[in-house]
């Protein structure tokens, strides 16, 4: 039985892509179960009016999701227990890096531009009384975690075909952020293990994490999960992806202009989209 989930994050109102993408999930579970999830672990970009905003978009188009609504603020001793059992095994560094130190080590004379991390903060000794005293993430040293995991994971597409994953999608990636008890990678795989998840459905421009999210689940023994990355909702005309930032059209506007919620979603199960908007072409 296939159980996907949904896990928007409430840091704006939800689009035409989300509802593509809840569709993509309803549509795969359709004898199976859906499963909702709260992704809130971003404390400076997360609002209250937002998760109320998702219900309301989810009232509207009609859709029942199985089992308790899961919330990741409320997940915090979850991600803890893993963290340590990572951090037991040498498998993260503390980073006391800013953003700035990050892009001036990249762009410095013998810096790697392309890299994701400079690996400043790799290999210094443990210092808790400067973490103590100063905000630090945790970061995953990737070569390590590699090699303990036994090589680059491979993972498992919805319609059976294996991949390998990509090495460059892997660097030190930040498991712990300086002011969220975890960042997106470790709470997803933690939270697609706790709700049973075992076919990820998202869009295509979260491939790049599938890598790094399998090798987490190998190193902390969680099931493997298989994945359908769905094509992105684009605007027809401009061909540009849907965005919060760039105010893309919002379902509330739908439902207030009143769109019959249902009938879209049974429509974009089928991907046929309302008029003005279009798939982009898979990468
Ligand atoms: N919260 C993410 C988003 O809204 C989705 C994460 C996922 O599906 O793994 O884009």
């Amino acid at each position: 039985m296939i159980v996907t989930r949904f896990a928007p994050s409430p840091t704006g109102l939800l689009h035409l892509g989300h509802a593509y993408s809840l569709a993509q999930g309803a549509r795969a579970a359709r004898d199976g179960q859906l499963k909702l999830r709260i992704d809130d672990l971003d404390p400076g970009r997360c609002r209250p009016e937002f998760v109320d905003g998702i219900m309301e978009d989810m009232d509207w188009l009609g859709v029942r999701f199985d089992g308790d609504v899961m919330v990741e603020s409320q997940r915090v001793d979850a991600y803890e227990d893993a963290l340590d059992s990572l951090r037991q095994r040498g498998l993260l560094y503390a980073c006391f890096c800013t953003r700035k130190d990050i892009v001036a080590a990249l762009n410095a004379p013998h810096g790697d531009p392309g890299a994701h991390y400079p690996g400043t903060c790799r290999g210094l000794p443990d210092h808790p009384v400067r973490r103590e005293a100063e905000p630090h993430s945790w970061r995953l040293d990737g070569k390590k975690a590699l090699e303990m995991a036994g090589g680059l994971p491979s993972w498992r597409d919805h319609d059976g075909t294996n991949h390998r994953g990509r090495e460059e999608d892997i660097g030190d990636a930040i498991l712990a952020r300086k002011d969220a008890p975890a960042a997106y990678h470790l709470a997803c795989v933690l939270d697609d293990a706790a709700q049973g998840v075992n076919l990820v459905t998202r869009s295509a421009d979260l491939e790049g994490s599938t890598t790094i999210q399998r090798l987490l689940q190998i190193l902390l023994d969680l099931p493997e999960p298989s994945y359908l990355h769905h094509r992105l909702v684009v605007d027809a005309g401009t061909g540009k992806r849907l965005s919060k930032r760039d105010e893309a059209p919002t379902l509330k506007a739908m439902r207030d202009k009143g769109v019959d919620g249902p009938a879209l979603l049974e429509g974009l199960m089928d991907e046929r989209l309302p008029l003005g908007f279009a798939l982009a072409d898979p990468t």
